[in-house]
């Protein structure tokens, strides 16, 4: 593949001290800088012959750059190599096994298309490739030369542990099915509906860090057909793959991974399509943790569960060896345990993660959004919402005695947060990130 360097992005803390070493001091020419807005960052090229320094300074504190400035300090940021046919250079690079960001390219600014190769394939680089529309050399936005800045990254400290929380994207499922027996005219102001009558739900997986590395759930991945996309409306720009980079954790990183149940919106990341076609496990180090009784339901569907399961999500799981059963509410790791709470489906499970007084919990599809708080607001979807009142009963009373942080696995806005009580009243306070 023909390759030619076309910029070095390089995030940092202040652009004006930034430009007094690399304008003056080093004497370069600048162009005029670029703010993104949507993208929370100042941008400023550089010229030096074929290639330019890309300097990144963020605008806002959530903004990618920032995040990664405060994590790892200033520094090189990405490479953007120019490549005449990006379709071409995916294909190969897919052939050779090489871990990609983005499978299919991506609009970029200017008409250009643009695709991130994995951290972890490039030696700890974020590559990203460039094919531009014009031939030519043509300076370009900072849409084309980062990864979307709201990957969808938060995080959380509990205790001794660290919980990042991260996003497959988004879908939508009917609004009625999504709140059962309360009224549309209830439900929809609470949340938008669509001409088809859908609302939209993320997927959050949960990394925490601890002991070994866990990530609770893995969204919907990228194995499914167009017309599945359709049905659900699936968005996966920020998928699980780009902000597991964003985050700089590669799947080699992941020692355990946990389900809260087998449901294709919670375990479709579980495995991936390999470029000969073949299915398997998307994290290659680790051990899957599913609740027996679990399994059994998702190898035995029946009539009103079949469509949420998806045989390729998790049988390649047991093909590869890598499957765990369990049948109590195990300690999956230091601070980490299960609860079964059933309602969702007979052995759905929560997660509870404690350290040093401090407690999260994950809730997956038990209180899958926060419209979800008060104690009507089931699902129809749910196979025993009789079985779901109580669980929620139990879960909300200790969330708000013991000031838990909650995570919302479904919910399109807000990660986490913690319940409050007053007068009979709940209210859930989004958690500062
Ligand atoms: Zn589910
Ligand atoms: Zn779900």
């Amino acid at each position: 593949m023909k390759a030619v360097l076309d910029h070095v992005g390089i995030a940092v803390a202040d652009l004006g001290a930034a430009l007094a070493f690399y304008r003056d001091a080093l004497g370069l020419e600048i162009e005029a800088p670029e703010e993104v807005a949507s993208q929370r960052v100042r941008a400023q090229f550089v010229p030096v012959g074929e290639s330019k320094l890309e300097l990144l300074e963020a605008t806002a504190p959530d903004s990618a750059i920032a995040r990664y400035v405060e994590k790892r300090g200033p520094g090189l940021h990405h490479i953007t190599l120019r490549v005449d046919d990006i379709h071409d250079a995916l294909a190969q690079l897919n052939a050779r096994g090489v871990r990609l960001i983005d499978q299919q390219p991506r609009p970029g600014a200017e008409g250009g298309l643009v695709a991130f190769i994995h951290p972890s394939s490039a030696h700890g680089v974020l590559v990203e490739l460039k094919q531009s529309s014009v031939v030519g050399h043509q300076s370009v936005s900072l849409q084309a030369s980062a990864p979307s800045p709201d990957a969808g990254v938060r995080r959380f400290t509990v205790g001794e542990l660290e919980l990042i929380s991260l996003t497959d994207g988004v879908f939508r499922l009917d609004g009625g099915s999504m709140f059962g027996t309360v009224p549309k005219a209830l439900w929809e102001e609470k949340t938008p509906v669509d001409a088809r009558n859908r609302i939209t739900l993320a997927m959050r997986p949960l990394i925490v860090r601890g002991a070994r590395t866990m990530l609770i759930d893995a969204g919907m991945g990228g194995k499914d057909t167009a017309a599945f996309h359709e049905a659900y409306a699936v968005d996966r720009a920020r998928s699980l793959d780009r902000a597991m980079a964003e985050a700089r954790i590669s799947p080699e990183d992941i020692d355990i991974v946990l389900a809260s149940h087998l449901h294709f919106d919670h375990a479709g990341g579980f495995t991936y399509r390999d470029a000969n076609g073949r299915i398997r496990p998307t994290f290659p180090r680790a051990q899957y943790i599913v609740r027996r009784g679990e399994w059994e339901d998702a190898t035995h569907p029946h009539e009103r569960s079949r469509a949420a399961y998806l045989a390729d999500n998790y049988m390649p799981l047991a093909e590869a060896g890598v499957l765990q059963l369990v049948d109590e509410d195990v300690t999956v790791m230091p601070g980490v345990r299960v609860r079964r709470t059933g309602g969702h489906c007979m052995h759905h499970q929560m997660v509870l993660i404690e350290s040093k007084g401090q407690t999260a919990a994950y809730l997956a599809d038990l209180i899958p959004t926060t419209a979800h708080v008060p104690d009507a607001w089931i699902a129809a979807y749910d196979l025993y919402p009789m079985d779901t009142l109580g669980a929620k009963k139990r879960c909300v009373n200790e969330a708000v005695e013991k000031n838990v942080l909650v995570f919302f696995a479904h919910d399109p806005a807000i990660a986490a947060g913690y319940i409050q009580e007053q007068d009979g009243k709940r209210r859930v306070v989004a958690a500062p990130v």
